[in-house]
C-alpha cells in the first residue's frame, strides 16, 4: 500500500516537473501558431469573401429592380390600406349581416376573420415554443457544415448512401441544441456500434411540467444487435442521466464500461427503477491504460483527466481508419486534488499511433485566457469564510456531485472543530457513492445526522446543501420559508454559494438571495469578493479558450469536430481550431444531431445523410409527457379554457336546464356576468331546435366551439379552448 503511495507520488512529481519544463515552449509554440495561421481574410461570423462576392452580386441586382418596381406598388398599397380602415365599419356590418343569416345573432362587432387570425398566430407561438427540442433536418450553411459552406439540399442528405469502410460518427445528443445537455455520441464501423454517455437535458421554463428531456432512441431501437458497449466519460447527469430510460433496453450483454464513482452513479440511478435490470457493468482503472476490446474492430482506451467531478475520463476509441479521442468535459488543473490528469498518455498515443479525429467539448470556449486555478483554493476560502464567521452557522450550498469540493470543506470543517451534516437527496446520494467507490477521504467524526447536528451550539454547526440554483423545492429555499424540519434560517447564519448561476437560473438565485437577506443572514456569493473579500469559492469545471488552443495544438489531430455546446459554441471552437492551431478548413466539421460524419480510411472527413434524433420528454415523476399535452398546456397558460355543458332532453332536443359553465385560467366568471349572459342566450337559442341524430351532436358541438370562441374573443381578446359538452337525458 505505501509502496503503491509512493508510486503514484513520484509520478506525480515527475509529471508536474514535465509539465513545468514544457510549459515555455508551449507558450512560444502558441504565438507562433498565431500569428502563421490567422486568416487574413476572415471576418468573425462571416463567410469566406469568395463565397460572400458569389451571392452578393446576384443580390445587388435582384433589390434594385424590387427598389424601383416597389415604390409605387407601395404607395398603392398605403392607399389601399387608408380605404381599408375607413371601410372596416361597413365590412363590419356585412359581416355581422352574414352572422345573421344564419340562425343565431352572436351579438359581436369583431369580424370572424380577426378571431381566426388571432387563433392562427397563437397556435404558430404555441408550436414554436413547444418544439424547440425538436431537431428536424437542420439548414447548415455554416463554413464548417461539411458540404464546404455550400448549402445543402434535402435531396443530397435523403440520398446519401453509406461507404462500406467509413467510421461513422454520429452524434444522438448534445450538438446545437438550446442548453447543454443528452450528450449521446455512436461510433459504428461494419455493423459494430460502440455508444459513449447517455445523457439528459433539463427542460426550460418554456416547457410548462416537463422536468428533463432523454435521447430519441429509434435509431437505437432498429440497431439494437449491433451495439458492442457502452461507454461513459464521467457521472454528470448530462452525461448519464438517461440511462435509467435507455440501458435497460440492452439487457446483460452488452458490456458498460466506466470508472468506480461513475459505475456507482449508475447503479444509484437504476436501483431508483421499480424492475432493477441485470446489467453488465465492468470497472475500468484508466491509469491501467488497458486497450479494451470492443469488438471485431473496434476497441477503447479510457484517459484520467480532471473536470469537478471524480472518475473523469477522456476516451480513445481505436477503429480502422485510425483513432478517435473524445475528450470528455475537461479542465487543466496546476495543481489538483485528484491525480494530476494522463496529459502524457494522450501525447503518447498521439506519437506512436496519432489522432484521426477529435472531439472537443465546446462549453467555455467563449471564456478568454487560462484555467488553471486549483480547488485548493476554494477549499481554503471555505476555511476562511469558517474563521471570519466563527460564531454562527455556516451553511453551504454547491452542486452535489462536487464531492471533492465537500472532501475539502470537511477537511477545514475538522480543522475548525466543527461539524457537517449534509442536506438534499442527491447530496447525501452522491457522498455515498463517493465514499464507496473510495473518491473521497473523509476526516474521522466529523460527519453527522441533520436531527443530531441541530442539537449542537452554533459555531459547531456546518451544512452542505443543495439549493445552490435558486430551486424551488430545494433544501435551501425551503431554510429560508421555515418548511424545512430542522433548520429556519436566522439572523446569525452564513450562507455561501459555492456556485455560479447557470444561464437562465438568474432570477432564481436572486430571489433566493432575497430571501436569506430578509431573515437577515449573511450571504457570501462566488464572484462578488468586492463585497466579503473572500476569494473564489466556486470553479468552473471547464477548460477556457487558451487551454483548448493548448490541448488542440498538442494533440495535432488530423480531423476536428467540436461537440458538447450550442450552436454558437462548436461554431466558436471550430473557428479555434481553423485560425489559432491551424487546422485546414475542410478538415474541421460542425455537425448537428443526427449528422453522419464518415472518417474515410485515407483519413479524410465528411458529411453523408442524417439519421432520425429528436427528444422525450419527461415531468418529474419519471412519466413521459407528449407534446400534444405541453401545447395544451402551453396554450391554457397563456389563454385558460372554458368549458360549457349543455343538458339537453332526449325526445325534443332542447336545454332542459341552464347551462353550466366553468371557466380557468381565463376569466373570473364571479365578475363576468354579462359575458356569461351573453353566452348563455346564445345557447339557448342554438339549441332552440330539434336534433335528430348524432352527428347533428357533433355538428352541434363544432358550431358551438366556434361560437362561443368568437363571443369571447369579441369580449376579451382572448380564444381559450372551448370545450362544449353535451349531454341527453
Ligand atoms: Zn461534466
Ligand atoms: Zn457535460
Amino acid at each position: 500500500m505505501n509502496d503503491k503511495n509512493k508510486a503514484e507520488e513520484q509520478r506525480r512529481a515527475k509529471l508536474l516537473k514535465m509539465r513545468a519544463e514544457r510549459l515555455p515552449d508551449i507558450k512560444k509554440a502558441f504565438e507562433e501558431n498565431q500569428k502563421r495561421n490567422f486568416n487574413a481574410n476572415f471576418a468573425p461570423g462571416g463567410k469566406d469573401e469568395k463565397l460572400v462576392r458569389k451571392k452578393t452580386t446576384t443580390k445587388t441586382v435582384a433589390t434594385k429592380t424590387v427598389k424601383k418596381a416597389a415604390t409605387p406598388a407601395s404607395k398603392k398599397a398605403v392607399a389601399k390600406k387608408s380605404n381599408t380602415s375607413r371601410n372596416s365599419k361597413a365590412t363590419k356590418q356585412a359581416a355581422s349581416n352574414t352572422d345573421k343569416k344564419r340562425d343565431v345573432n352572436l351579438l359581436v362587432s369583431t369580424r370572424k376573420g380577426e378571431m381566426v387570425h388571432h387563433q392562427r398566430m397563437l397556435s404558430q407561438d404555441v408550436n414554436a415554443q413547444a418544439t424547440q427540442h425538436i431537431i428536424g433536418i437542420p439548414v447548415n450553411k455554416s463554413r464548417y457544415n461539411g458540404y464546404n459552406g455550400e448549402q445543402v439540399t434535402m435531396a443530397q442528405i435523403k440520398s446519401a448512401r453509406p461507404h462500406k469502410d467509413a467510421v461513422r460518427v454520429i452524434p444522438i445528443g448534445g450538438l446545437g441544441e438550446f442548453g447543454i445537455g443528452k450528450n449521446m455520441t455512436a461510433i459504428e464501423y461494419q455493423g459494430e456500434i460502440v455508444l459513449i454517455d447517455m445523457g439528459t437535458l433539463f427542460a426550460s421554463e418554456d416547457y410548462p411540467g416537463v422536468n428533463y428531456m432523454v435521447p430519441d432512441a429509434k435509431w437505437l431501437d432498429d440497431n439494437r444487435d449491433k451495439v458492442k458497449a457502452i461507454l461513459f466519460t464521467h457521472a454528470h447527469l448530462d452525461h448519464i442521466g438517461a440511462c435509467r430510460h435507455l440501458l435497460p433496453f440492452f439487457g446483460p450483454y452488452v458490456p458498460i464500461y466506466a470508472t468506480p464513482f461513475t459505475i456507482g452513479m449508475i447503479k444509484k440511478q437504476m436501483s431508483e427503477l421499480s424492475d432493477v435490470p441485470d446489467m453488465n457493468y465492468n470497472e475500468v482503472n484508466p491509469l491501467d491504460h488497458k486497450n479494451i476490446k470492443i469488438s471485431e474492430h473496434l476497441s477503447c482506451e479510457f484517459i484520467h483527466t480532471l473536470h469537478s467531478i471524480p472518475g473523469n475520463t477522456s476516451i480513445v476509441v481505436r477503429t480502422p481508419n485510425g483513432n478517435i479521442l473524445l475528450s470528455g468535459d475537461w479542465r487543466f488543473e496546476n495543481n489538483p486534488m485528484d491525480t494530476p490528469a494522463d496529459y502524457d498518455r494522450m501525447l503518447e498515443i498521439r506519437d506512436k499511433e496519432g489522432y484521426a479525429l477529435l472531439l472537443n467539448e465546446s462549453t467555455n470556449i467563449d471564456t478568454p485566457g487560462t484555467h488553471p486555478h486549483s480547488e485548493f483554493d476554494v477549499g481554503e476560502n471555505m476555511g476562511r469564510v469558517m474563521d471570519h464567521y466563527a460564531n454562527g452557522r455556516v451553511i453551504i450550498s454547491c452542486f452535489s456531485s462536487q464531492v471533492k469540493r465537500i472532501e475539502l470543506v470537511l477537511k477545514e470543517a475538522a480543522a475548525r472543530g466543527r461539524k457537517v451534516a449534509f442536506a438534499g437527496y442527491s447530496m447525501i446520494n452522491n457522498v455515498e457513492v463517493a465514499l464507496r467507490a473510495k473518491a473521497i477521504k473523509v476526516p474521522k467524526d466529523t460527519i453527522m445526522k441533520m436531527e443530531d447536528i441541530v442539537k449542537l451550539p452554533d459555531e459547531k454547526v456546518t451544512i452542505v446543501c443543495t439549493g445552490s440554483q435558486g430551486e424551488m423545492n430545494a433544501v435551501l429555499n425551503r431554510m429560508v420559508t421555515g418548511s424545512h424540519r430542522y433548520i429556519k434560517i436566522k439572523a446569525t447564519d452564513t450562507i455561501v454559494f459555492s456556485s455560479n448561476p447557470i444561464p437562465g437560473n438568474e432570477p432564481k438565485v436572486v430571489n433566493t438571495v432575497g430571501g436569506l437577506l430578509r431573515e437577515g443572514a449573511q450571504v457570501i456569493q462566488n464572484g462578488k469578493t468586492h463585497l466579503t473579500n473572500i476569494g473564489p469559492l466556486h470553479l468552473s469545471g471547464h477548460a477556457y479558450f487558451e487551454d483548448h488552443v493548448k490541448f488542440v495544438t498538442d494533440m495535432r489531430p488530423k480531423n476536428y469536430m467540436p461537440y458538447h455546446g450550442e450552436f454558437y459554441m462548436l461554431q466558436h471552437n471550430a473557428e479555434m481550431a481553423e485560425n489559432v492551431v491551424g487546422i485546414p478548413r475542410e478538415r474541421i466539421i460542425v455537425a448537428d444531431d443526427g449528422d453522419i460524419v464518415e472518417l474515410m480510411p485515407d483519413q479524410t472527413i465528411h458529411k453523408n445523410g442524417r439519421i432520425h434524433v429528436g427528444n422525450k420528454l419527461y415531468d418529474d415523476a419519471d412519466q413521459q409527457v407528449n407534446e400534444a399535452v405541453v401545447k395544451d398546456r402551453i396554450h391554457i397558460s397563456r389563454e385558460g379554457i372554458f368549458v360549457v355543458i349543455l343538458t339537453l332532453s332526449k325526445k325534443t332536443g332542447r336545454l332542459i336546464k341552464t347551462p353550466d359553465i366553468v371557466s380557468r385560467a381565463f376569466i373570473y366568471l364571479d365578475n363576468s356576468e354579462e359575458l356569461i349572459g351573453k353566452i348563455r342566450h346564445y345557447l339557448r337559442a342554438k339549441t332552440d331546435h330539434t336534433l335528430a341524430s348524432d352527428s347533428d351532436i357533433k355538428a352541434l358541438k363544432e358550431e358551438i366551439k366556434e361560437d362561443v370562441t368568437h363571443i369571447l374573443y369579441d369580449a376579451t381578446g382572448h380564444t381559450p379552448i372551448v370545450i362544449p359538452v353535451i349531454n341527453k337525458v
